[in-house]
């Protein structure tokens, strides 16, 4: 009788990956959580490690590790500019060194192995929205550059070990993703206000407000990522995987106000470099290839977010 998958997440701990891993339990496989703890908490875990199927291993993926698995999934690295931002060469070696690792670990297992990339391969676009074809606008010497080209160089690493070693790949390029399990300082927006509101504190928003992003809530994105991974070998993307819906961040600030009923103003503040104007994902690829789309409403998405964060704060 075949057993249980065993599947190692890479970077488990963290917002996405801890979805993931209940995600994958869930479905009756055994789960290797690998984790530095630079960004992820163990409290992510708590509810997980009561299960004998799953497992923890602090380890950071710049250093290669030699475990027994039948499915990988990459998702270390810090994901907000914030932290990113913090010590961007040890950023920039976890995408670039970690994809080695990681790639050299599912060549010599012949498993599948999924990347998880980002809408910032596309930079700050020229093209709206963003198709895979499109290639980008990315500042190689920036402050986001560390993030951004550490992405793009992954993106590499796979598709040249596909087609160099054979290795079966899938890439998805994540739009911005919110919910339950974002850390309370994470630093990226959806967070940051529903914090400030529910502390009935000012809402930060940085510059005009009218840059615009597509939020995606996390349910929806970990469901597209598992029909990812159990698409044919001749998927491997890269793929978009995101809400389409887009919004101004100011508006978002309104229905985060609306949606907690916070007596916080909007206070402006100096925009950070290389912020992307506009951002949007076509997600026609995923319909067309996954049979998949969004289904949680951004209000649906924030109540639950809002929710979660009210038992945490
Ligand atoms: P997160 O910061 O919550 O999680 C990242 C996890 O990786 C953390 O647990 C962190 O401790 C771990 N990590 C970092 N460096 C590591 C290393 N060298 N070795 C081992 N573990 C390491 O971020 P997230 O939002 O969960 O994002 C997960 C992945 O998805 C990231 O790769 C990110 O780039 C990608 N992504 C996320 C979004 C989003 O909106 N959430 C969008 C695009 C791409
Ligand atoms: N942002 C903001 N206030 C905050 C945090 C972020 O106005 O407190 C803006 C940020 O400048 C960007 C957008 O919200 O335009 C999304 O930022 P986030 O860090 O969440 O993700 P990314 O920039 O990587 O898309």
């Amino acid at each position: 009788m075949k057993g249980r998958k065993r599947i190692l997440v890479a970077g488990g701990a963290g917002f996405l990956g801890s979805h993931l891993c209940e995600r994958l339990l869930k479905e009756g496989s055994e789960v290797l959580c690998v984790d530095n703890f630079f960004t992820g908490n163990r409290s992510n875990l708590l509810q997980l490690m009561e299960s004998p199927y799953f497992e923890v291993i602090r380890h950071d993926i710049c250093l290669p590790l030699n475990i027994e698995v039948d499915e990988i999934y990459n998702f270390a690295c810090p994901a907000s500019p914030l932290h990113y931002q913090k010590d961007p060469i040890q950023t920039l070696k976890t995408s670039v060194l970690g994809s080695l690792n990681l790639l050299g670990l599912a060549e010599r297992l012949s498993c599948k192995i999924f990347q998880a990339s980002t809408s910032e391969v596309y930079g700050d676009p020229h093209l709206h929205p963003q198709t895979e074809e499109y290639w980008g606008n990315v500042n190689p010497i920036g402050q986001r550059s560390c993030y951004d080209e550490g992405k793009r160089c992954a993106e590499t690493l796979f598709f040249d070990h596909h087609r160099q070693k054979g290795v079966r790949i899938k890439v998805g390029r994540i739009f911005n993703t919110y919910g339950p399990r974002m850390h309370p300082n994470d630093g990226r927006v959806v967070s940051n206000f529903i914090v400030q509101a529910l502390k009935n504190e000012p809402l930060t928003v940085y510059g005009t407000g009218n840059q615009t992003r597509a939020f995606c809530y996390v349910h929806d994105l970990i469901e597209v990522i598992i029909r990812l991974m159990s698409s044919s070998d001749t998927i491997t993307g890269p793929i978009n995987i995101g809400n389409p819906s887009e919004f101004r961040v100011l508006d978002l600030a309104q229905e985060v106000l609306q949606l907690t009923g916070s007596s916080s103003q909007i206070e402006f503040r100096p925009l950070p470099s290389d912020d992307p104007k506009q951002r949007r994902p076509s997600i026609h690829q995923a319909q067309q290839v996954l049979g998949w789309e969004p289904k949680t409403s951004l209000t649906e998405g924030l109540k639950q977010t809002i929710t979660y964060f009210q038992s945490v704060l």
